[in-house]
């Protein structure tokens, strides 16, 4: 039997993605909450036995991949080409250390790929077709594309391509318009580590070769142990320019307020005339948590050892 390592102020948060309301959401909210909770279940499952808060996150990531509803790994978004192009990145906040892989087909976990790229003395962030190579030869799993594609995001894309051009908008707001989503999560350790990762399939219909925020550190994901974990979620296109996580960690690291605090400057404060949807997740290093989103819904779910919750609208 291993050491039983006394809880320090350990916490996770996960989330499946802010955006608008559909009724695939209303109709399956039970099997959403459900995949929130496993997730949250997971990661501090290893939290609560002293495992790492790297590890934490990648266990609660792998579930959410795992589980169509969510739009990574299974039940990713298809591109307007027809196949599944999926984006991650995972952060140590003691080493500083990440991975990162952009437009990654057929690897069955994104953020264990990242997690292995993390780890590679050489490549830290690759993308495209050699990213499939790379994840074979680093001993990922991969499944045939009919794994990643659901009825539902079949449905979706059908839904576009039935479109006329002139109705999907002008080329950047198109992104915008279109249905989204994303996984992550976030976690602090007994030992005061902080970690954080992300994975989406994007944006339903995206052109082919189009990259988020999700595998960018800085912007989809960024942990630091000094200031903060953050994953972010919503149109990527706005995160990027804001350079979101990183945006939410030096706030406070610069100003010295809460996570929650720093969300609510950067998101509803500085950005509250965006068009575009921006949600994040955060713990920062004292072990508060940090929740916020403009947009119709983020579903979420958090757990500490005094506090648990699961949620999906405001
Ligand atoms: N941020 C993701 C992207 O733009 C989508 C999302 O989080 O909903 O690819």
């Amino acid at each position: 039997m291993g050491k039983i390592v006394p809880i320090g102020n350990i916490a996770i948060v996960v989330h499946g993605g802010a955006g608008p309301d559909s009724d695939f959401l209303l109709q399956h909210l039970p099997e959403y909450e459900k995949g929130l909770s496993l997730a949250v279940d997971a990661g501090y499952k290893i939290l609560k036995k002293g495992g790492s808060a790297i590890d934490a996150v990648e266990a609660a990531v792998r579930v959410l991949e795992d589980d169509k509803h969510f739009n990574a790994g299974r039940g990713a978004a298809i591109t307007a080409a027809g196949n599944v192009e999926m984006c991650t990145s995972i952060m140590d906040g003691q080493t500083k250390k990440a991975g990162a892989a952009a437009i990654v087909t057929n690897v069955r976990n994104p953020i264990s790929f990242a997690k292995a790229l993390m780890d590679d003395e050489i490549l830290m962030y690759v993308g495209g077709e050699e990213a499939y190579e790379t994840a074979k030869d680093l001993g990922l799993k991969t499944e045939p594309d009919s794994y990643f594609v659901t009825d539902h995001q079949w449905e979706e894309f059908e839904k576009e391509r039935s479109k006329k051009p002139a109705q999907r908008g002008p080329a950047f707001e198109k992104y915008m318009k279109r249905k989204h989503g994303t996984v992550g999560a976030v976690a602090l350790d007994s030992r005061g580590n902080l970690a954080a990762g992300t994975s989406t399939g994007g944006t339903v219909f995206a052109q082919p070769g189009r990259i988020g925020d999700s595998s960018m550190i800085g912007v989809g994901t960024f942990a630091d142990n000094k200031t903060a974990a953050v994953s972010c979620t919503g149109d990527g296109e706005y995160l990027i320019t804001e350079v979101m996580a990183y945006n939410i960690a030096a706030t406070v690291e610069h100003t010295g307020c809460t996570i929650q605090e720093a969300m609510d400057r950067v998101i509803h404060k500085k950005n509250k005339d965006k068009k575009g949807d921006l949600g994040a997740i955060g713990i920062d290093s004292k072990g508060n948590i940090g929740i916020a989103f403009n947009s119709e819904q983020m579903a979420r779910a958090w757990r500490t050892p005094d506090d648990s919750g699961i949620e999906i609208y405001r």
